[in-house]
């Protein structure tokens, strides 16, 4: 990905005031959080707004997560080069393309068709060609690719589906925002062998996550 977009001065304020003010460190998720550009994920009006301390719609009732919990939850995987990683609710792609400058795989689910086409446009225009974006329902995980050394899921869930505990590698993690549809706890987990350790990272809110392992439509 080239890191030299539009709007440079806007991220690296970005990264500064929101993201390490707040505790993070790591200097490969703040050096991607600085070069992805997150104005090219984001439909007209609201990119204008696009490094504001917000999440902002995206169509279709969506949203794009705030800057910060993007950057929160990429930290929680512990993301390595060597990685392959499973995001469920691909949305605007954005968290997507900050991983793909990270590990070296990542697949993506979306399950509404035209927010699955407009994340595989944005993708593109940023040349995230380790990303691949597939339709379909998330809580079910997707087993052609897996194990996975990450998963994170992007919208609220009553609880870890379990198909995507399945599909933890050895030693991998899974973060995820789990309560009700309204308010969430991010949670990890890491997977040793049968065994799972649960880590609890504080209060988020996440659109809900449709599908047979989440919540009803409505
Ligand atoms: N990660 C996204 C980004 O970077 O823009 C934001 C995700 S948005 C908060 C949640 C997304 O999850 C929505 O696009 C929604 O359609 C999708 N979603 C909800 N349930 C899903 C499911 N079962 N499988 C796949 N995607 C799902």
């Amino acid at each position: 990905m080239t890191p030299q977009y539009p709007r440079s001065d806007e991220r690296r304020r970005m990264v500064e005031q929101q993201i390490e003010a707040r505790g993070i460190t790591d200097p490969r998720v703040l050096a991607a959080m600085r070069d992805v550009p997150r104005h090219l994920f984001i439909p007209s009006p609201c990119d204008q707004d696009a490094y504001a301390d917000t999440p902002l719609p995206i169509g279709n009732n969506q949203t794009i997560s705030q800057p910060y919990i993007v950057a929160l939850m990429t930290g929680l995987l512990h993301p390595k080069a060597t990685d392959t990683v499973l995001e469920i609710g691909a949305g605007s792609g954005y968290q997507a393309a900050i991983l793909s400058a990270l590990v070296r795989k990542v697949i993506t689910i979306e399950r509404i068709k035209e927010v699955a086409a407009r994340a595989k446009a944005n993708l593109e225009a940023v040349h995230a060609d380790n990303v691949t974006i597939v339709l379909g329902d998330g809580t079910l995980g997707y087993p052609p690719a897996a194990p996975y050394n990450g998963i994170i899921i992007t919208a609220a869930t009553p609880e870890i589906p379990g198909p995507l505990k399945t599909q933890i590698a050895e030693g991998g993690r899974l973060v995820a925002p789990v309560g009700d549809r309204i308010l969430q706890e991010l949670v990890v987990l890491e997977r040793h062998g049968d065994r799972f350790t649960e880590e609890r990272h504080g209060g988020v809110r996440f659109v809900p996550l449709i599908g047979e392992h989440g919540w009803e439509e409505n």
